[in-house]
């Protein structure tokens, strides 16, 4: 569902993925690890269409991202063809990166109001259905600022789910809150990959959790897949050596 094909993407002088291939099949939950600066948000990025690519295709859906067909050429992809393939995607951010201003009900409405043209009265239904699947029915009419990090949290997750995408993109969703507050979000997240068929790719530094929920594991480094696998190879019997050395880290 998603694919990388020899992809090029540089930062000034940094060339930080060069000749990058990644592909994640339909339904799969994916999780990448790596270090601090290893390209890992620059990917989710790029799919999300927030970053650009210097070379190559990615794929989404069979359908090139950052190029559409114009005859028998690609050419680059212009702005309602970038907003269509966005539209498969969710994602989840570090910062929850809320709207301050608005209430938790209308966080959520507002993109399938003004994207979708949903109605009103539709998009309130469907964001009280989904504050009800992680578990926030009582806080639709409080603001960001009033509620915990793990709740803001849930909220970024419902927010992202409101437009129904297929492919949801969790970017150390965790990192920001406080060690209580990580289950309660990564209980959703559980529940979303048990109950629903959503293709998940997700940065993350909860090992345990990654090692739960992903069919498999990619260790990032300097813009390369080093090593990848199931998570029972990952985690138990890395064969690199700097994959070994980031894990040992976090024992
Ligand atoms: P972290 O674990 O710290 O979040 P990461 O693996 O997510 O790291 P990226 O954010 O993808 O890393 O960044 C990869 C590299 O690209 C870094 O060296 C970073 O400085 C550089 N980079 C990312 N975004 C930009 C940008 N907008 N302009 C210039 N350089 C950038
Ligand atoms: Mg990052």
């Amino acid at each position: 569902i998603i694919e990388f094909k020899n992809v090029k993407k540089q930062f000034g002088e940094l060339a930080l993925f060069d000749n990058f291939n990644f592909s994640v099949a339909e339904g799969e939950i994916v999780s990448i690890i790596g270090s601090s600066g290893s390209g890992k948000s620059t990917l989710l990025r790029i799919l999300m269409t927030l970053e650009g690519i210097d070379g190559g295709v990615v794929n989404v859906k069979g359908e090139p991202l950052w190029h559409m067909h114009k005859g028998d050429r690609l050419v680059p992809a212009d702005k309602k063809h970038l907003r269509k393939m966005r539209n498969h995607m969710g994602m989840v951010f570090q910062h929850f990166n809320l709207f301050p201003h608005m209430t938790v009900r209308r966080n959520i409405t507002e993109a399938p109001m003004r994207v979708k043209g949903k109605t009103r009265q539709e998009a309130e239904r469907e964001a009280m259905d989904l504050l009800a699947l992680v578990g926030l029915q009582d806080k639709a009419d409080s603001y960001p600022a009033q509620l915990s990090g793990g709740q803001k949290q849930r909220v970024g997750i419902a927010r992202a789910l409101a437009m129904r995408p297929e492919i949801l993109l969790l970017d150390e969703i965790t990192s920001a809150l406080d060690p209580e507050l990580v289950d309660e979000v990564l209980d959703v997240i559980r529940n979303l990959a048990k109950e629903h068929s959503f293709t998940m790719l997700l940065v993350t530094h909860e090992m345990y959790f990654a090692r739960e929920i992903s069919d498999r594991v990619c260790f990032f480094d300097q813009g390369r897949i080093l090593e990848e696998g199931p998570p029972d190879k990952i985690f138990v019997a890395p064969e690199k050596e700097r994959t070994q050395a980031f894990l040992n880290a976090f024992i």
